[in-house]
């Protein structure tokens, strides 16, 4: 495979969820810059940073200065503070920052965000909290993705009601309305599972539809 172009970025805010951001990416080997107003906070994240700066992000002339626009993806992680949040956001788009994401603190601050050009909002409390509350009702589900208000892509471990079946004899489609993209066993995915091919209990399906058609595969079959 052709070996893909290292590509920058840049986190400004290392809290919790921005320097989550910040080490995940230098622990996959990108180039990340971590940016913050707050010295000792540069110093902690030095070693998990390409590059560490103390910088005030609502200074248009120090993230100009840097070449922040060279950026591809530049992390917003300034939560408390929803306007510096909001004027840094400003700042990066001015700059022509191609792909900026925003953490937002409530549901104000989303709209906000979105309104002035933020490309990504991201609202980890509200999401994870969201996730959670899946994954206590339903123990089968392992994971989901919202797709839109409707729709859903869920990660479903395969019950002894399902073991054997295949998508002939289980009419997803016809019954449920919902699509088997793919059925994973231990460290094999099989992303294109053939009408016959049979699911068995502990495998993993990725099933993506309608919530409520999701919903009553959950409950009547597995
Ligand atoms: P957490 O993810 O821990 O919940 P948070 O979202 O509540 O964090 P804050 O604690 O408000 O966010 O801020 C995160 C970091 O952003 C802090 O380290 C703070 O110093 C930094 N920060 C705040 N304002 C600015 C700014 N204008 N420029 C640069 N860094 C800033
Ligand atoms: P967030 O998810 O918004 O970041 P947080 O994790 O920072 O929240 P807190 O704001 O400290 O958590 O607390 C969350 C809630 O828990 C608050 O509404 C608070 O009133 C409540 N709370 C804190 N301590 C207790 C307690 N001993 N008994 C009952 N409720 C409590
Ligand atoms: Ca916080």
């Amino acid at each position: 495979r052709k070996q893909k172009q290292k590509r920058q970025f840049a986190v400004i805010g290392l809290g919790r969820f921005g320097g989550s951001v910040c080490r995940e990416l230098h622990s996959m080997g990108h180039e990340v810059m971590a940016i913050d107003m707050n010295r000792e906070k540069v110093e902690e994240y030095r070693p998990f940073s390409t590059h560490a700066m103390q910088a005030d992000s609502t200074d248009e002339r120090s993230l100009h200065s840097i070449g922040i626009r060279n950026f591809e993806h530049v992390v917003v992680a300034i939560g408390d503070n929803i306007q510096a949040s909001i004027l840094t956001t400003l700042v990066l788009k001015d700059e022509g920052v191609p792909h900026v994401w925003a953490k937002a603190q409530n549901h104000y601050h989303q709209k906000v965000l979105d309104k002035i050009g933020a490309d990504v909002v991201v609202h980890p409390e509200f999401d994870m909290g969201k996730r959670i509350a899946h994954n206590i009702v339903s123990d089968k589900v392992i994971d989901f993705i919202d797709l839109s208000d409707d729709y859903s892509m869920i990660e479903l471990r395969a019950t002894s009601a399902v073991d054997g079946e295949t998508l002939n004899t289980l009419h997803l489609r016809a019954d449920y309305g919902i699509t088997l993209i793919a059925i994973k066993d231990g460290q094999h995915m099989n992303v294109s599972p053939g009408p016959d091919e049979p699911i068995r209990e502990g495998n993993i399906l990725l099933v993506i539809g309608h919530n409520n058609d999701l919903e009553r595969f959950e409950e009547k079959v597995l």
